[in-house]
Protein backbone atom coordinates (compact mmCIF):
# COMPACT_ATOMS: atom_id res chain seq x y z
CA UNK A 1 0.00 0.00 0.00
CA UNK A 2 1.89 3.60 -1.11
CA UNK A 3 0.39 6.14 0.95
CA UNK A 4 0.10 9.38 -0.48
CA UNK A 5 -0.08 12.68 0.26
CA UNK A 6 -3.41 14.14 -1.21
CA UNK A 7 -2.16 16.94 -3.44
CA UNK A 8 -4.17 19.36 -1.95
CA UNK A 9 -4.49 19.52 2.06
CA UNK A 10 -7.79 21.01 3.19
CA UNK A 11 -7.49 23.53 5.94
CA UNK A 12 -9.45 21.48 8.07
CA UNK A 13 -10.41 23.89 11.54
CA UNK A 14 -9.17 26.89 13.11
CA UNK A 15 -9.52 25.34 15.99
CA UNK A 16 -9.92 21.50 17.14
CA UNK A 17 -12.04 18.78 15.30
CA UNK A 18 -13.37 15.75 14.81
CA UNK A 19 -10.97 13.27 12.89
CA UNK A 20 -12.81 11.17 10.74
CA UNK A 21 -13.14 7.31 11.42
CA UNK A 22 -11.47 6.19 8.02
CA UNK A 23 -8.32 8.83 9.54
CA UNK A 24 -8.09 7.11 12.79
CA UNK A 25 -10.88 8.62 14.37
CA UNK A 26 -11.25 10.70 17.83
CA UNK A 27 -11.00 14.64 18.88
CA UNK A 28 -7.96 16.87 16.80
CA UNK A 29 -6.68 19.48 19.44
CA UNK A 30 -4.89 21.42 17.49
CA UNK A 31 -5.34 25.24 18.45
CA UNK A 32 -5.46 27.84 15.07
CA UNK A 33 -5.93 27.14 11.59
CA UNK A 34 -4.38 24.28 10.36
CA UNK A 35 -4.32 21.62 7.73
CA UNK A 36 -5.53 17.76 7.14
CA UNK A 37 -5.44 15.42 4.35
CA UNK A 38 -8.80 14.18 5.25
CA UNK A 39 -12.26 16.37 4.46
CA UNK A 40 -13.74 18.07 7.06
CA UNK A 41 -16.42 15.23 8.12
CA UNK A 42 -19.10 14.86 9.13
CA UNK A 43 -20.20 17.80 6.30
CA UNK A 44 -23.24 19.27 8.14
CA UNK A 45 -21.01 20.44 11.63
CA UNK A 46 -18.41 22.09 9.49
CA UNK A 47 -18.89 26.17 8.16
CA UNK A 48 -16.86 27.98 5.80
CA UNK A 49 -14.91 31.31 6.52
CA UNK A 50 -12.04 32.64 4.31
CA UNK A 51 -11.57 29.04 2.75
CA UNK A 52 -11.43 27.51 6.14
CA UNK A 53 -13.64 24.64 7.21
CA UNK A 54 -14.53 25.50 10.68
CA UNK A 55 -15.78 22.44 13.47
CA UNK A 56 -19.27 24.21 14.68
CA UNK A 57 -20.65 21.43 16.48
CA UNK A 58 -20.47 19.45 20.37
CA UNK A 59 -17.62 17.40 20.27
CA UNK A 60 -18.13 15.23 22.83
CA UNK A 61 -19.32 12.35 20.99
CA UNK A 62 -15.81 12.66 19.19
CA UNK A 63 -13.74 11.67 22.06
CA UNK A 64 -13.45 14.99 23.15
CA UNK A 65 -11.58 15.26 26.87
CA UNK A 66 -11.48 19.11 27.57
CA UNK A 67 -12.84 21.60 29.21
CA UNK A 68 -16.74 21.99 27.98
CA UNK A 69 -19.46 24.55 28.34
CA UNK A 70 -23.19 24.11 28.35
CA UNK A 71 -25.36 26.22 25.67
CA UNK A 72 -29.24 25.84 25.28
CA UNK A 73 -30.20 26.23 21.43
CA UNK A 74 -29.04 27.97 18.56
CA UNK A 75 -26.64 30.64 18.91
CA UNK A 76 -23.56 32.71 16.79
CA UNK A 77 -20.14 31.55 17.21
CA UNK A 78 -17.86 34.17 18.67
CA UNK A 79 -19.09 37.80 17.97
CA UNK A 80 -20.65 37.88 14.29
CA UNK A 81 -22.73 35.29 13.36
CA UNK A 82 -20.72 34.46 10.05
CA UNK A 83 -20.53 31.07 12.07
CA UNK A 84 -23.68 29.80 13.68
CA UNK A 85 -24.38 26.70 15.96
CA UNK A 86 -27.38 24.91 14.60
CA UNK A 87 -27.69 22.74 17.50
CA UNK A 88 -31.39 22.50 19.22
CA UNK A 89 -31.27 21.89 22.76
CA UNK A 90 -28.97 21.11 25.26
CA UNK A 91 -24.83 20.60 23.96
CA UNK A 92 -21.28 21.39 24.97
CA UNK A 93 -18.86 23.57 23.03
CA UNK A 94 -15.22 23.36 23.80
CA UNK A 95 -15.35 27.25 24.43
CA UNK A 96 -17.36 29.69 26.37
CA UNK A 97 -20.20 31.76 25.35
CA UNK A 98 -19.25 35.52 25.40
CA UNK A 99 -19.78 37.32 28.06
CA UNK A 100 -22.70 40.38 26.48
CA UNK A 101 -26.04 41.26 26.60
CA UNK A 102 -26.86 38.84 23.74
CA UNK A 103 -26.47 36.10 25.99
CA UNK A 104 -28.18 35.25 29.15
CA UNK A 105 -26.22 32.33 31.78
CA UNK A 106 -28.85 30.39 34.10
CA UNK A 107 -27.05 28.34 36.22
CA UNK A 108 -24.06 28.45 33.62
CA UNK A 109 -26.00 27.25 31.00
CA UNK A 110 -25.84 30.12 28.22
CA UNK A 111 -29.00 30.81 26.69
CA UNK A 112 -28.71 32.94 23.43
CA UNK A 113 -31.51 35.93 23.10
CA UNK A 114 -30.28 37.86 20.12
CA UNK A 115 -31.92 37.60 16.70
CA UNK A 116 -31.48 34.64 15.39
CA UNK A 117 -31.43 35.24 11.18
CA UNK A 118 -29.68 32.37 10.49
CA UNK A 119 -31.68 30.13 12.56
CA UNK A 120 -35.17 31.22 10.29
CA UNK A 121 -36.37 30.06 7.02
CA UNK A 122 -36.22 27.03 4.46
CA UNK A 123 -32.31 27.17 4.95
CA UNK A 124 -31.96 27.25 8.62
CA UNK A 125 -34.80 24.58 9.00
CA UNK A 126 -32.39 22.23 6.83
CA UNK A 127 -29.27 23.53 8.30
CA UNK A 128 -30.65 22.47 11.99
CA UNK A 129 -32.05 19.16 10.66
CA UNK A 130 -29.20 17.52 9.29
CA UNK A 131 -26.59 18.64 12.47
CA UNK A 132 -30.01 16.87 14.51
CA UNK A 133 -29.55 13.82 12.71
CA UNK A 134 -25.97 13.72 13.08
CA UNK A 135 -26.02 14.13 17.09
CA UNK A 136 -29.66 11.53 16.81
CA UNK A 137 -27.24 8.81 17.73
CA UNK A 138 -26.11 10.95 21.05
CA UNK A 139 -28.56 11.68 22.91
CA UNK A 140 -27.12 10.73 26.22
CA UNK A 141 -24.49 12.55 25.71
CA UNK A 142 -25.70 15.67 25.81
CA UNK A 143 -25.62 17.72 29.08
CA UNK A 144 -28.58 17.20 31.52
CA UNK A 145 -30.36 20.59 31.63
CA UNK A 146 -33.26 21.17 34.17
CA UNK A 147 -33.06 25.22 34.64
CA UNK A 148 -36.23 27.37 32.94
CA UNK A 149 -35.36 29.25 29.70
CA UNK A 150 -34.59 33.10 30.46
CA UNK A 151 -38.09 35.14 29.15
CA UNK A 152 -36.01 36.75 26.44
CA UNK A 153 -34.82 33.56 25.12
CA UNK A 154 -37.17 32.36 21.85
CA UNK A 155 -35.51 29.28 20.74
CA UNK A 156 -37.08 26.23 19.89
CA UNK A 157 -37.77 23.68 22.66
CA UNK A 158 -36.27 20.30 22.68
CA UNK A 159 -37.13 17.17 23.76
CA UNK A 160 -35.23 14.01 23.39
CA UNK A 161 -38.03 11.92 22.80
CA UNK A 162 -38.60 13.82 19.31
CA UNK A 163 -35.36 12.83 18.18
CA UNK A 164 -35.53 9.19 19.94
CA UNK A 165 -38.09 6.71 18.57
CA UNK A 166 -40.76 6.33 20.61
CA UNK A 167 -39.62 2.53 21.60
CA UNK A 168 -36.50 4.20 23.02
CA UNK A 169 -36.23 1.78 25.74
CA UNK A 170 -34.73 -0.47 22.97
CA UNK A 171 -32.54 1.62 21.28
CA UNK A 172 -31.37 0.32 17.63
CA UNK A 173 -27.81 -1.03 17.62
CA UNK A 174 -27.03 2.67 15.24
CA UNK A 175 -28.34 4.47 18.42
CA UNK A 176 -25.79 2.77 20.83
CA UNK A 177 -23.30 5.55 21.07
CA UNK A 178 -19.41 4.60 20.56
CA UNK A 179 -17.94 3.20 23.77
CA UNK A 180 -14.81 5.44 23.86
CA UNK A 181 -17.56 8.28 23.66
CA UNK A 182 -19.38 6.96 26.92
CA UNK A 183 -16.71 6.30 28.42
CA UNK A 184 -15.00 9.80 27.77
CA UNK A 185 -18.40 11.77 29.07
CA UNK A 186 -17.41 9.69 32.60
CA UNK A 187 -13.71 10.16 32.60
CA UNK A 188 -14.51 13.94 31.22
CA UNK A 189 -16.70 14.53 34.62
CA UNK A 190 -14.41 12.76 36.59
CA UNK A 191 -11.24 14.94 36.27
CA UNK A 192 -13.17 17.82 35.57
CA UNK A 193 -13.88 17.68 39.06
CA UNK A 194 -10.25 17.44 39.81
CA UNK A 195 -8.86 19.97 37.65
CA UNK A 196 -9.40 21.86 34.71
CA UNK A 197 -7.72 20.34 31.17
CA UNK A 198 -6.90 22.30 28.26
CA UNK A 199 -8.04 21.07 25.24
CA UNK A 200 -4.32 22.06 23.83
CA UNK A 201 -2.86 19.30 26.08
CA UNK A 202 -5.39 16.84 25.27
CA UNK A 203 -3.24 15.00 22.89
ZN1 LIG B 1 -7.40 19.49 13.18
ZN1 LIG C 1 -23.92 25.43 20.09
Amino acid sequence: MVARRAPSTRRCSVDGNPIPAQAGGGFCYLDGAHRHHYSPLPAPLYQSVASAAVFVGDPTPFGYEGQRFTFYGQHPIAASDSLWCFLDGPHFHYFEAPRSALFRFVDAVAFYVGAAPRAEGRKGVESASRVAAVYAPWVTLRPRVSVTPPPEWHGRRWASAAVLPVAAAVPAPAATPPAAARSSLAHVQTRLRAQGLHPERGQ
